[in-house]
């Protein structure tokens, strides 16, 4: 399994329920996002009225899970989690709209791949607070209306741009996050290995701040590894020596990048003389599937400036050249032929 993979891991679920914070001055960075939340939800607090719906974009790691429990705390509503893919049929979804008492938060996970019949009937209940159903057929077709408690519902996505447009404009409220900065990511790293009681050092933190993709998720999960190697190895403290040894040892290197990011790079640097080349090639090459390239991979390299992504295709920059001391993909590499 790809240890530094952003997706959320069984061992990321124990954890991150320890780890998660459950005040909104526990959670780090997003500062614009939270400070529009809290403003949203005293405003509507004040009005008597439930939250209007909530769409999260953003790769994986980044916290929109953590605010829609949150938002659930703080408006004093029940979460109920779901996800898109675990919505196949419209009486999945009519089974959970159903079941909600006022002032509940329903989240969807993944709110990109519901499928589009089930999606259907989300807006009547995103706009209205009811469902319509259609019972029988052809002559004796009715219209059955169903009212519904008024609830808040939060949507997150890996993919904004993959949202249908009726559904995205009903939501009142859409926030995309971006990337952690490291010092962010360090004070996530301290308060973590405070939970945890894990003796850390400011430069260690650091040093796993910095090669943590700018993910807090990854950050967590990178200071428990490193947790194994001080405790084990050297002492139980973790220092920046040990941290970087420790990163060494699971294959992430000085920007972070893992082997994965790595392998994405030299495919298209080694096989595809540097691009442009298309995202099915590289998947193809990699025998991974492109969903995890271009949520997982790619957003990070084109935010460190290590690949672009133009109409022809992705392309390798010098940087990325020079990181992994590849050759300039301006000088194609000699052939024997
Ligand atoms: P997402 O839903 O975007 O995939 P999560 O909300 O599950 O991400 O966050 C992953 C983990 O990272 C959480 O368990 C939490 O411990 C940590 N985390 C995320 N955002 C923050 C933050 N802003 N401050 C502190 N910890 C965070």
């Amino acid at each position: 399994p790809r240890i530094v993979g952003a997706d959320a891991s069984l061992e990321d679920e124990v954890y991150g329920a320890t780890l998660r914070p459950r005040r909104f001055d526990d959670y780090v960075g997003q500062t614009q996002v939270v400070e529009n939340l809290r403003i949203a939800i005293d405003a509507a607090a004040r009005r008597g009225e439930p939250l209007e719906h909530v769409l999260f974009s953003g790769p994986p790691g980044l916290g929109k899970t953590t605010l829609a429990n949150l938002i659930a705390r703080a408006t004093g509503g029940t979460l109920r989690p779901t996800s898109g893919p675990t919505m196949e049929k419209p009486k999945d979804l009519v089974g959970i709209l159903t079941a909600l008492e006022p002032g509940d938060v329903l989240f969807i996970d993944e709110i990109h791949r519901l499928g589009s019949v089930v999606e259907e009937y989300l807006y009547p209940a995103m706009e209205d607070f009811q469902i319509d159903f259609v019972v029988d057929r052809g002559a004796y077709a009715k219209t059955l209306r169903l009212p519904l408690k008024r609830f808040t519902l939060i949507g997150a996505t890996t993919r904004a741009g993959m949202l249908s447009a009726p559904l995205r404009d009903r939501f009142g409220i859409v926030h995309h996050l971006a990337y952690y900065e490291p010092p962010e990511l360090q004070q996530i790293v301290e308060r973590s290995a405070r939970v945890l009681e894990i003796a850390i050092e400011d430069a260690g933190a650091r040093t796993i701040a910095e090669r943590s993709r700018g993910t807090p998720r990854i950050a967590n999960r990178l200071l428990r590894r490193v947790r194994d190697f001080a405790e084990v190895r050297a002492g139980g403290v973790i220092t920046a020596e040990v941290a970087d040894e420790a990163l060494r040892r699971e294959g992430v290197d000085a920007l972070g990048l893992d082997r994965l990011d790595r392998a994405y790079i030299e495919t298209i640097a080694r096989q595809y003389g540097g691009g442009p080349v298309g995202i099915n090639a590289i998947a193809a090459t990699l025998t991974e599937d492109v969903e995890t390239l271009e949520d997982v991979v790619e957003p990070y390299l084109l935010k460190i400036g290590l690949v672009q992504r133009t109409a022809s295709g992705r392309k390798t920059t010098p940087a990325a050249h020079a990181h992994l001391g590849l050759p300039s993909s301006s000088a194609p590499q000699p052939r024997l032929f």
